[in-house]
């Protein structure tokens, strides 16, 4: 592996030589840079190139997927904002009463029985989950119908903290979904969920991709945006 230091960015790449004139550069979808270059060509020379063309590189990595925003941390005290469904709601911690969490005028309010205090995350938590994979089967039921031309059906969803990603497919079609993303609105999970239907067609995210995402999903890219706003 070589790298060059473009402004603050380092860019990673891998050559691999071959019978050519002029080099390629790929960026794949992991964000690994691969160069394919003539047999003579010099490693310095590639540096430059590299160099040359950083920009396009660190746009093409920016852009394959939309990442997860940092979180500020959360205290779980009452008055912090969390989100559900792309809404903010302010949290209200209750004592007494059945564990339970109610969405009520704004607020999410956890009740918790008395001296549980400190499980209010994980309370949280479970609802968000319950909550995440009722609504992710929803929208995938819905997202499928777009895809019979493709003859593809509800695909199996696994619900996964990933640290920085949405989303992510398996080569036999599992389609796996971050748990967080309950906390954005539909059309964005419907975004997440459109995109890795297509990777089931297109594995990688070239021309062809972005062409059918736009033939499945036209806005595609409003809510690629709003999801990449969310939870700061
Ligand atoms: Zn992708």
């Amino acid at each position: 592996m070589d790298s060059v230091q473009y402004g603050s960015k380092t860019i990673d790449f891998k050559i691999k030589r071959a019978v050519r004139k002029t080099l390629a550069i790929e960026v794949h979808p992991d964000s690994s840079v691969q160069l394919i270059a003539p047999e003579n060509s010099t490693v310095e020379e590639l540096k430059n190139k590299v160099l040359h063309r950083g920009k396009w590189i660190v746009k093409q990595q920016a852009y394959f997927e939309a990442f997860l925003p940092t979180t500020p941390k959360r205290e779980y005290v009452s008055g912090e904002s969390h989100y559900y469904l792309g809404r903010r709601y302010m949290l209200k911690v209750k004592q007494g009463g059945d564990t339970s969490v109610k969405l009520k005028a704004g607020e999410i309010v956890v009740t918790l029985k008395p001296n549980e205090h400190e499980k209010v995350k994980e309370v949280l938590a479970a609802w968000y989950y319950t909550h995440a994979k009722r609504k992710f089967e929803s929208v995938m039921a819905l997202a499928v119908e777009k895809f019979s031309a493709e003859k593809i059906e509800n695909q199996p969803i696994v619900i996964k903290r990933m640290n920085r990603r949405w989303g992510s497919c398996t080569p036999e079609g599992k389609i796996i979904l971050n748990p967080e993303l309950i906390k954005a609105n539909a059309k964005c999970i419907e975004y997440v969920i459109t995109h890795e239907l297509c990777h089931l067609i297109i594995a990688s995210h070239n021309k062809e991709f972005y062409k059918l995402l736009s033939e499945k999903m036209p806005d595609w890219e409003n809510w690629k945006m709003k999801l990449e706003k969310l939870l700061s």
